[in-house]
């Protein structure tokens, strides 16, 4: 599954009432790279009260629900699971929100969890997602709120398995002989705390490298572990 189609966005005579389902659309973040989603209804009503006709709604310039200044690329089809485009860089802001609009919690869940593999970090991360949906309060339809952006700073602090650079490279049999099916270095690290290689290191691009490694669960994770009371014995003994 890769691409879903997007509808037309609306008819060229401005009416926005045949707008589908499929109501969030792939942006790119105009500042800092990032795959945003974009409401369709929204921005229908919007080019229609502005009296705006568009002949060919290809590529626009509006903003996410996360509120960046982003630019709808049609082609891209619609920001859901199946999305190849959305495998790296989702904005966590954005995909919250579609997922609380359109009833797809625990995939979204399993989305952040699904990078710890089964270390204990990963279900303290269940819990805390569990809590925050049960007490934040929710925000307005298709739109960002205390309880999508308190989700979605969890999310970034996620635990993620890490493997040696030579894993990364040639694979784990190469690395380490044929019979080592994971890597022996292998570290369950939050990569928004840990210092990762920006554009300037090419293919590197998004690794840690090495100077600044946070282990997981970080304190962002343990402080919503405290402010919820989920017992943090047990996640900290074994990262
Ligand atoms: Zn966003
Ligand atoms: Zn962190
Ligand atoms: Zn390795």
């Amino acid at each position: 599954m890769s691409t879903e189609p997007l509808p037309p966005l609306g008819s060229p005579h401005g009416d926005v009432r045949h707008i589908s389902a499929h109501r969030f659309g792939i942006a790119a973040g105009m500042s800092g790279w990032g795959w945003h989603a974009v409401d369709l209804e929204a921005m229908g009503r919007r080019l229609a009260e502005a009296n705006n006709e568009i002949a060919k709604p290809v590529d626009v310039e509006v903003f996410s629900v996360c509120g960046a200044r982003s630019h709808l690329v049609r082609k891209l089809g619609a920001f859901t699971y199946g999305s190849r485009w959305l495998e790296r860089l989702r904005c966590e802001r954005c995909s919250w929100v579609a997922a609380i609009n359109r009833g797809t919690v625990e995939q979204e869940i399993d989305l952040y969890t699904a990078e710890s593999g089964d270390a204990p970090s990963g279900h303290l991360l269940r819990h805390i997602f569990t809590a925050i949906l049960a007490d934040a309060p929710p925000g307005q339809e298709a739109e960002a709120g205390h309880r999508s952006d308190l989700l979605a700073h969890a999310a970034r602090h996620r635990p993620v398995i890490t493997a040696c650079e030579t894993c990364i490279e040639e694979g784990s049999a190469a690395a380490h002989g044929p019979h080592m099916a994971q890597c022996p270095q292998a570290a369950v690290l939050c990569e928004e705390c840990s210092f990762t290689a920006g554009s300037w290191a090419g293919e590197w691009q998004g690794v840690t490298t090495g100077e600044c490694v946070v282990a997981a669960p970080c304190s962002v994770l343990t402080a919503l572990g405290e402010y919820y009371g989920i017992p943090l014995t047990g996640w900290e003994g074994r990262r």
